[in-house]
């Protein structure tokens, strides 16, 4: 796991700077229709989109309310489709309903204007109704010069005034050819004309172009193909009725052909290990393909053969593509460690894939961890300024060299005791040395990893679902702050910290695991379907059918069914095989990528009012685009019940919701992420519901209600400064 919580504070504390108006992150540029903020990373700018709108040179202003959300989900939807045909777009990620995180550019003061039906000012320019279509498209360029009032240019006058290359504008005639071929039919299969539009592009830092323009009806022009009524910007230009409504209409047709974002949540890692089985890595593989929805970044296996030598494949993508048999034979022996991770934004690349493998003049070793060090700055500066040089941004090799660096004069044990006492947060680490294998747990429990019997060996997984695939048998779990060691004298156990806690995270029980796997004691799917009981009985809703969001929540709305005697029904169905375009090939594709994809089914939700259940709400774009889509399949009333509380909190331990303002019911009443969603009614499951269903007195639940197991260091005094907490 790799987010540094210093780094997560600090971004935080700036987000949340950025996102207040009256806030100190510094103005890029201050628009009607939107606002550009400068970002941490300098390589990036968050841009806001607001509910202001102008014609008329400004003569005309006004405020229509929403404008800047839809504006926000249809930038975003569109640079979706583009990313998908190849080309590049600054868009990142949303932040906010209303602001999404993009790819800073040096922009290029030229506008190209599209134009596929004769329309606006070229119109009048040529004294011609609007409405013709030209025969080819038409492409025109303006010069961004306020003073000069955005003349238009040709080709040659671009080069003269130094704005571009000849070879720059061959690209971005060929980028906007190609963006104009990908929207055109876009838009006709959802019955609007694309009439014309504008965009920019700007230079990356190694020279390249890349379209640093969003694609909205502030800037582009689209026609119901069948009444011909408009529905971008012309509207308030032209006093032609509802200018939010309109926008909606784009909105809600573009939502029904355009898969979905990430849910916004993500477990960072798995780790599976094998001791004492031939085949090791083998047997590895079917492991960390059972744990696969724990990450799809990148994964990794090392094995020890016979001599103890220790060998290593590690890769970018899912576990299927990253090993082969020829790749698996050359992973001899019978002991092997593997990991799936997930990587969020800044801690990508190959050399964060785990595995790491160490090479010290004590013996090697391989380290495998699931979780989040809240510690992981200060250790880090101790340990540089003892010389230790990083292979990587991860947080998780910190503890490799907390180890090397006592190795020489202790047992190995102890140097791991020592290290292991040293780091904060929450960690399941495996260790493989030339003969052993090394499993712990931090001291509260947040993270799980349980132990296996196969045959006359062991295995180690974060979930017991794999156990199942290899055909292992459950031992039991690692207890919090308990180090085992796996040997040829079998399983040893001993404790590194005398405090111990059970705070299991309770987000691996609502969402994360399979629910297939038992997390201690407790079966991932029973404790769901308990859940969607207990929200039957503190939220029962008036409807006809009860609705599951596919897959995680699908057994919450089992339990629901149940207890409130509504019949369940597959009102929404996945598609499996989108989930394929989540792995791309560059980090920021993958930043864009695309997890899900649902329908929902019209025969079944036509005319009924719902229950919608899903397990949590994370920015709660999801949630409005699923009550967006069961409205317009004809559902009467849609009521959304979530079998989580809301999330208000960031998480420090390995979960990727730190960013403050992502979260939908950060600052928000539920009557207001209500009104946010479009649902008739909303209601969360209570915490001491989770604690039912889960049969437990503990549990992890920070993200509900910001009460940390763990110290979160200076950097959650840096944050009550800010008053966050
Ligand atoms: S803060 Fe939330 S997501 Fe993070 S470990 Fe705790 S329960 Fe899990």
């Amino acid at each position: 796991m790799l987010r540094l919580p210093d780094r997560a504070f600090y971004y935080i504390i700036m987000e949340q700077h950025h996102l207040n108006e009256e806030g100190s992150r510094p103005v890029i540029y201050d628009g009607v229709a939107i606002k550009i903020y400068a970002d941490m990373d300098p390589s990036r700018i968050l841009v806001r989109f607001t509910d202001g709108i102008t014609a008329y040179n400004m003569i005309k202003k006004a405020r229509i309310a929403g404008k800047g959300q839809m504006n926000n989900e249809i930038s975003a939807m569109l640079a979706g489709h583009l990313e998908r045909g190849g080309v590049r777009t600054p868009f990142i990620r949303m932040v906010s309903a209303d602001s999404q995180l993009c790819t800073k550019t040096d922009i290029i003061p030229i506008e190209m204007i599209v134009r596929n039906v004769i329309a606006g000012s070229m119109a009048r320019r040529l004294g011609i109704e609007e409405g013709i279509r030209p025969e080819n498209t038409i492409y025109d360029l303006c010069y961004k010069s306020n003073d000069l009032g955005d003349p238009l240019i040709n080709d040659h006058h671009a080069v003269a005034l130094g704005l571009v290359t000849y070879a720059e504008l061959r690209e971005m005639y060929s980028m906007t050819e190609k963006i104009n071929s990908i929207l055109l039919p876009l838009f006709k299969g959802i019955g609007i004309d694309l009439v014309d539009f504008k965009v920019e592009f700007g230079r990356l830092p190694d020279g390249s172009l890349m379209l640093a323009d969003h694609i909205t009806p502030d800037n582009a022009r689209f026609w119901d193909i069948r009444t011909g009524e408009r529905l971008d910007k012309d509207r308030f230009r032209r006093d032609m009725g509802k200018v939010g409504d309109a926008y909606r209409e784009i909105y809600s047709r573009l939502l029904a052909v355009s898969p979905f974002f990430e849910k916004g949540l993500h477990e960072e890692c798995g780790v599976f290990a094998v001791y004492g089985v031939p085949d090791a890595a083998n047997l590895t593989y079917y492991g960390l393909h059972a744990l696969q929805h724990r990450g799809q970044e990148g994964c990794g296996i090392v094995s020890a053969n016979d001599a103890g030598v220790l060998k290593r494949v590690k890769g970018e993508g899912l576990v299927t593509e990253v090993f082969n048999e020829d790749k698996l034979s050359g992973l001899r022996g019978n002991m092997a460690i593997g990991h799936v991770r997930y990587s969020t934004t800044g801690g990508g690349g190959i050399e964060n894939v785990q595995p790491f493998l160490f090479r010290h003049n004590t013996g090697d070793f391989a380290l495998a961890h699931n979780g989040n060090l809240v510690n992981s700055a200060p250790l880090r500066k101790y340990l540089e300024n003892r010389g230790s040089l990083f292979q990587s941004t991860s947080d998780s090799e910190i503890l490799a060299h907390l180890i090397k660096k006592d190795s020489v004069n202790k047992p190995r044990i102890f140097a791991i005791v020592d290290a292991l006492n040293m780091i904060e947060g929450a960690f399941a680490f495996i260790i493989m040395t030339s003969n052993r294998i090394y499993a712990c747990r931090d001291k509260y429990g947040l993270r799980p990893l349980s132990i296996g019997r196969l045959g006359d060996g062991y295995v180690l997984s974060s979930e017991t679902c794999a156990f199942d695939v290899i055909g292992a048998e459950f031992v039991r779990d690692v207890e919090p702050g308990e180090i085992i060691t796996i040997d040829s004298h079998g399983i040893r156990s001993r404790r590194y910290s005398e405090y111990r806690r059970n705070a299991m995270c309770a987000m691996e029980y609502v969402y994360f695991a399979r629910p297939d796997s038992d997390i201690e004691g407790r079966n991932v799917h029973s404790f769901r379907k308990e859940s969607g009981r207990l929200l039957f009985e503190e939220a029962p809703a008036d409807a006809d059918i009860v609705v599951g969001v596919p897959d995680s929540s699908l057994s919450a709305a089992m339990g629901y069914s149940e207890a409130s005697g509504l019949p369940y029904e597959m009102g929404l169905i996945k598609n499996k095989y989108i989930g394929r375009t989540f792995i791309q090939p560059s980090q920021s594709m993958r930043e864009k990528g695309v997890r899900m994809k649902l329908s929902a089914v019209k025969t079944i939700v036509k005319g009924k009012r719902v229950v919608l259940i899903d397990d949590s709400i994370v920015r709660g774009t999801t949630s409005r685009r699923i009550v967006t889509m069961l409205r317009e399949a004809g559902a009467s009333e849609v009521h959304l019940r979530i079998a989580s509380p809301p999330i208000k909190m960031p998480c420090f331990y390995g979960v990727d919701i730190s960013t403050y303002d992502e979260l939908l019911c950060a600052r928000r009443s539920v009557e207001e992420a209500c009104r946010a969603i479009g649902a008739d009614s909303l209601a969360f499951l209570s915490e001491g519901a989770l604690y039912k269903a889960g049969r437990r007195s503990d549990l992890c639940l920070a993200c509900f209600n910001g009460n940390y197991p763990t110290d979160l260091y200076q950097a959650v005094e840096e944050a009550n400064k800010d008053g966050k907490f």
